[in-house]
């Protein structure tokens, strides 16, 4: 009942309201489609991945970049992860979706290592259903060694739902994963359910501060309280801190004024194709160049 709920949320104190749209909005003949289109997206070459830009706040230097998978469509043209993802969890097929990020995340990292670009980390998001599959780790360094990426390179960015089903398992992959040398980062941090107590165990290198706190840091105080105690609390802790969604000037100096490390939004760049963070890349070297 939609008056009770507004009701509560009221009473809670709030005024604003979001409505939450089901994961997939789509009827059930083209979610029939979309499924199976999906199945043969990856043979089909129909799968693309995007970069965006990590920033850093103080110096304005590209530290690396997140891999970002979109579906080339046929027909429906350029299909969002929003909008396939869930659907790609639920019949499983995010293992080989992600399987093919990794490697072509990897592969695109140590090709711009190769030609001379300083370098970076490209960061490969993991979903629950990924990280559960068998063999994880070991598909990690089979791909490491196939790219030739050094492992330092490649972060993997898991949320906080992981940590929701198996603290053991999970502490056990995540502790093979960061031996191994690559990173770990918690993505939407500030969303999920999980305590607190999990950092202690998780060997953890990066917060990432969900862009719904980002967004309103300007106009909600509570929501910049959030990001403040976030970032303080990432720098007690010794990690890393990223805020996501950053769009303005005004998010972006609230951000440098606490002292958060990177950010990562669309006030610097959107998500790209290869080619074109390749040119942020040179027009970022041409500048260096010319200073030094
Ligand atoms: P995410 O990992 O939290 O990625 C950040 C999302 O925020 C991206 O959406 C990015 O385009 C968007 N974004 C970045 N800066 C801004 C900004 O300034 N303003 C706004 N409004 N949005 C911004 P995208 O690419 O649509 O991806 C959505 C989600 O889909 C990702 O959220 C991630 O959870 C999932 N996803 C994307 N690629 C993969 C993948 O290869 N594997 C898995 N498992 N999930 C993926
Ligand atoms: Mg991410
Ligand atoms: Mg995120
Ligand atoms: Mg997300």
């Amino acid at each position: 009942n939609a008056d009770t709920a507004m009701y509560r949320a009221k009473d809670q104190g709030r005024n604003n309201y979001r409505f939450y749209a089901p994961t997939m909005n789509v009827s059930g003949m083209e979610r029939l489609e979309l499924e199976n289109g999906l199945r043969y997206a990856l043979e089909r070459n129909e799968m693309v991945v995007y970069y965006q830009p990590r920033v850093n706040i103080g110096t304005g230097q590209i530290m690396g970049m997140e891999a970002l998978v979109r579906w080339q469509h046929p027909e429906l043209g350029l299909v969002s992860p929003g909008q396939f993802i869930p659907l790609a969890e639920e019949t499983g097929l995010i293992v080989p979706i992600g399987d093919w990020v990794l490697e072509t995340a990897c592969r695109q990292n140590k090709a711009w290592q190769d030609a001379g670009y300083p370098p970076m980390h490209v960061a490969v998001n993991l979903s629950a259903r990924q990280f559960q599959s068998p063999g994880l780790t070991e598909r990690v360094r089979e791909v490491l060694e196939e790219t030739g990426l050094e492992s330092q390179y490649l972060e993997l960015e898991i949320t906080e739902s992981i940590t929701m089903h198996d603290i053991d398992f999970t502490i056990s992959v995540l502790r093979e994963l960061s031996a191994m040398g690559t990173l770990i980062s918690i993505d939407d941090f500030g969303t999920g359910y999980s305590s607190l107590n999990y950092l202690k165990h998780f060997p953890i290198n990066t917060l990432k501060i969900d862009q719904s706190f980002v967004r309103e840091i300007a106009i909600d105080p509570y929501n910049a309280a959030i990001v403040t105690t976030v970032i303080y609390l990432a720098q007690n802790l010794k990690l890393k801190v990223i805020a996501e969604g950053v769009e303005t000037e005004e998010q972006l100096s609230y951000l440098r004024e606490h002292q958060c490390d990177e950010m990562q939004g669309y006030l610097f760049s959107r998500p790209v194709p290869a080619e074109e963070f390749e040119k942020l890349l040179k027009a970022r070297q041409l500048q260096i160049e010319k200073t030094s």
